[in-house]
């Protein structure tokens, strides 16, 4: 093959590559050899979206839908995301307010193009989902992340808040409930970050994709909600991957003052014009139809974080907090730290990943990953059957038994 022409775009050689995606390619070998691999590594739901959004995409597609959409979207989806919005966050918005793009991920990749540039800070809360960091750099600013403690159930204090706030802040990146460890803010505690943003001007981006994924009688609540006044610089991005299992439809969105959504209209039209048709069309259904998939499955992952976390909290050298909400346990891993395995001491959460990949057959994903070393993420996001078996066999590893 001959040389690569020229060096690649300076901009790449801040950004980390995911060590999800090692273990990830482990597993993959590991099931291409037959192994049956116990799949705690995944960030999507294992059911199908309602059958209701399905036959909406079909009659999408006899109905004509091939063609180019506006760049913000179909009106009827962001009329159905305004309607969402007053109801979930009882505030009332206008489609202007809105942008489609292709999945949550995207949304707030095009916010950090529009919003961030070099000089600029964008505080990230950690553990933190692996891309805020990297898109933050990709635009040429930088994270600054707080660590937050499991002792403060992974919360960010608004001491901590106002501690890092400073004149280069452009943004504080909020999510709740959070991946990776399913800490959510209750109302008391939004109120208090919102009194400490009141004072200093800058964004608020929320990144609520798992709000409908809370458990225990968990109240989600919105800094929109909570914080009326401070509309004029809150983002909310939200999307159909998680609440209506559809990540590989790709259809998320921001919700921003339509100053900004013009900026992000800009961006999304010189990169990749609108969301595919079909799915805009299967997403609006899945917003204006009947809700009680979306409750049916919450209910079923509220029994599979039961079965996840009181099953890892029996496991030996593994100790795991009660999440508020999405799909993941986050577990503290360091008592395994010691354990010798093929002539190799585990003295890391990365090794912790391996030896459970290798060993018990488990995928999972290292902490270190989400800036939290010595934790390990679970995600319940499989069969109760599948859970109690995964455990079992990490319970078998951990013994020094061969798994079954
Ligand atoms: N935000 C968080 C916190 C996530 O975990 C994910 C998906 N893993 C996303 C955004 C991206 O969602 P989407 O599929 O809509 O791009």
């Amino acid at each position: 093959m001959s040389a690569v022409p020229s060096g690649l775009a300076h901009r790449l050689s801040v950004v980390v590559p995911s060590v999800t995606l090692a273990v990830n390619a482990k597993a993959a070998a590991l099931r291409a050899q037959g192994v049956d691999v116990f799949g705690f590594g995944v960030g999507e739901p294992d059911f199908d979206p309602p059958p209701f959004v399905l036959e909406a995409a079909k009659r999408a597609i006899d109905a004509g839908a091939h063609k180019y959409t506006a760049v913000t979207g179909i009106a009827p989806l962001k009329k159905a995301i305004c309607d969402d919005h007053a109801r979930r966050r009882k505030q009332s918005i206008k489609p202007e307010n809105v942008c489609v793009s292709v999945g949550a991920k995207h949304a707030l990749f095009n916010v950090a193009l529009a919003l961030y540039e070099p000089g600029d800070e964008v505080i990230i809360p950690t553990p933190c989902w692996v891309s805020y960091p990297e898109q933050v750099r990709l635009a040429g600013a930088e994270p600054v992340l707080v660590p937050t403690r499991e002792e403060d159930d992974w919360l960010l204090s608004p001491e901590d808040l106002s501690r890092a706030l400073g004149p280069r802040t452009k943004a504080v990146l909020l999510c709740t409930p959070s991946n990776p460890t399913g800490a959510a803010y209750d109302e008391a505690h939004v109120r208090a970050l919102a009194d400490v943003l009141r004072k200093h001007d800058c964004w608020i981006v929320v990144d609520e994709i798992y709000a409908e994924l809370v458990y225990d009688g968990f109240r989600h609540v919105s800094i929109a909600e909570v914080a009326p006044d401070l509309a004029a610089r809150t983002i909310v991005i939200d999307g159909v991957s998680k609440t209506y299992a559809m990540t590989g439809w790709r259809i998320g969105w921001a919700i921003a003052p339509k100053e900004l959504i013009s900026a992000v209209d800009l961006v999304q039209g010189q990169s990749t014009t609108n969301a595919t048709a079909v799915a805009q069309h299967a997403a609006a259904a899945a917003l204006t139809g009947p809700q009680d998939a979306v409750e049916a499955m919450r209910k079923k992952f509220e029994r599979r974080r039961e079965a996840m976390v009181s099953g890892l909290n029996t496991v030996r050298g593994i100790r795991c907090r009660q999440p508020e909400g999405a799909f993941y346990a986050f577990a503290d891993c360091r008592g395994l730290y010691g354990i010798e395995s093929g002539g190799k001491r585990i003295e890391s959460d990365d090794d912790v990943a391996f030896f459970l990949l290798e060993k018990a057959h488990v995928a999972a994903v290292p902490g270190g990953a989400f800036g939290a070393p010595g934790y390990v993420r679970f995600s319940y996001a499989t069969s109760e059957e599948r859970i109690a078996a995964g455990l079992e066999s990490m319970r078998r590893a951990i013994a020094g038994k061969p798994s079954s």
